[in-house]
């Protein structure tokens, strides 16, 4: 399951051969801190005051020349004109950026009454993934389009994406919303989930424990779901975690029911992380490997949340994270269930999200993960393996940590301004948009 390539890359002999034989040179990714401060920077007129939030992110301001953060406010990015300040920010401090550094740029939504402002915030989209394609050092890029959210609603995302726990996001864009929306600033922000449950099925394993272990660690009790065949193992991470295990099948017609009854107290964090695949060509398909895939991946998520939401159980300010995959949005061949089923968990989020929180004050998003460093992968063959591993701009897999720290985000008490997202933790995987 390692990953000896990068290994071999960060010696001074692997760095000189695979320079000579232009091979992807990926670069290990700073997972614990990043050092260095924050550059502030402006492109248009804008009538933001993101001082005293990114004050709040613990990065010091930049004196040394070498910042960890770069933030470009391009908010009052109204035209080309102003568009040719985006350049003329970034061009001179691009070189300069840290190792494994972040650049944030802040957009405004599309203007449907101004086709110049929309064209040049649309512009910042290829901006942004162009930039993530070339940067390289195990940085990163994103965009964050602030609707009429103001800058505190902004926070939970801001501290992410400037943080080490966004690793593997790249070439992303975020919306956060206007915010007549639950956002809760917990009192310690190292323990945001404190006094909250989380239920995360599929976690006696892979990324959902890891998920698993991440909400624990930020306060949540947890509680680990799996099939009863993984009791054993789902009630190890329960111990673990000082949560609790539930052994059930989350295909069962009554899934969502026995789940309610199980929470007496409800549930602040939903996570769908249950899934399966049944890889075959289409013309190869049985019709079993079809609906299996289906019902656990999408019917089930369906249902449970269906259920859940009737029942009460979610409590308000509550958060439902979906898993979606890259191989939903672009298509994977081999995989028409599961392609179907993933893509199938975008709608779902993109079409409840706003209701779930008009009526219940929950909001719905969903992870799409991209090649990650688990024993599903490492089953793969080696030459899709290594081809899956490097066709993104980090040139290597993602960990479960990483897809289960943007998981985190988005359940974050401070992240009811997001809503309907569906980020992908794919280091921007070249396959799909
Ligand atoms: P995994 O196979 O290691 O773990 C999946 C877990 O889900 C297992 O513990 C399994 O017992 C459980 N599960 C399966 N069917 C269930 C059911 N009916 N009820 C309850 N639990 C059930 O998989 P993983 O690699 O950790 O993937 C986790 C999620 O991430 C899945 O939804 C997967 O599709 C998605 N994903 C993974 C990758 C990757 O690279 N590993 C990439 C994209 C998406």
């Amino acid at each position: 399951m390692a990953d000896r390539y990068l290994s071999f890359t960060g010696t001074a002999p692997g760095r000189f051969l695979t320079r000579r034989l232009g091979l992807p040179q990926p670069a290990p990714l700073e997972r614990r801190s990043l050092t260095g401060g924050l550059l502030h920077l402006t492109a248009g007129k804008s009538d933001l005051d993101l001082a005293p939030v990114l004050t709040r992110t613990g990065l010091g301001p930049d004196d040394a020349g070498r910042p960890a953060a770069v933030v470009l406010d391009a908010t009052g990015v109204r035209d080309v004109d102003s568009l040719a300040e985006v350049h003329a920010a970034l061009h001179p401090v691009v070189r300069s950026v840290a190792a494994s550094g972040r650049v944030v740029v802040l957009g405004a939504p599309l203007d449907p009454a101004d086709h110049h402002q929309a064209a040049a915030q649309q512009a910042l989209e290829g901006f942004t993934r162009s930039l993530g394609k070339e940067i390289g050092g195990g940085r990163t890029v994103n965009l964050v389009r602030l609707g009429d959210a103001d800058t505190d609603a902004a926070e939970s995302t801001l501290r992410f994406l400037l943080s080490p726990a966004s690793a593997y996001v790249s070439g992303q864009v975020i919306e956060v919303q206007a915010a007549d929306t639950p956002v809760t600033t917990p009192d310690d922000w190292d323990l945001p989930l404190a006094g909250r449950t989380a239920l995360v099925t599929g976690a006696a394993r892979g990324i959902g424990a890891a998920v698993a272990a991440t909400l624990a660690g930020q306060g949540a009790h947890v509680v680990v779901l799996d099939v009863p065949r993984a009791e054993e193992e789902a009630r190890k991470v329960a111990e673990r975690l000082g949560g609790s295990a539930l052994a059930l099948d989350i295909t069962d017609a009554d899934a969502g029911e026995r789940i309610a009854a199980a929470l007496p107290g409800g549930l602040d964090v939903l996570i769908h992380n249950a899934g399966i695949t049944r890889d075959r060509r289409l013309a190869n398909m049985d019709a079993e490997r079809w609906s299996s895939v289906l019902d656990v991946n999408l019917a089930s998520v369906l249902r449970t949340t269906d259920a859940l939401l009737a029942a009460g159980t979610l409590n308000r300010g509550g958060r439902i994270v979906a898993t979606a995959s890259i191989a939903g949005l672009a298509g994977n061949a081999g995989q028409t269930n599961y392609g179907a089923s993933k893509a199938g968990i975008a709608g779902l989020v993109r079409s409840l999200a706003p209701r779930a929180l008009a009526e219940h004050g929950v909001t719905v998003n969903a992870v799409a993960p991209g090649f990650i460093e688990t024993k599903m992968t490492a089953a793969v063959p080696l030459f899709i393996r290594e081809a899956g591993r490097r066709m993104n701009s980090l040139a290597q897999g993602g960990l479960p940590a990483d897809v289960a720290e943007t998981t985190a985000w988005l359940a974050h008490p401070a992240s009811g301004a997001v809503n309907g997202q569906v980020v992908r933790v794919c280091g921007q995987s070249l396959l799909g948009a």
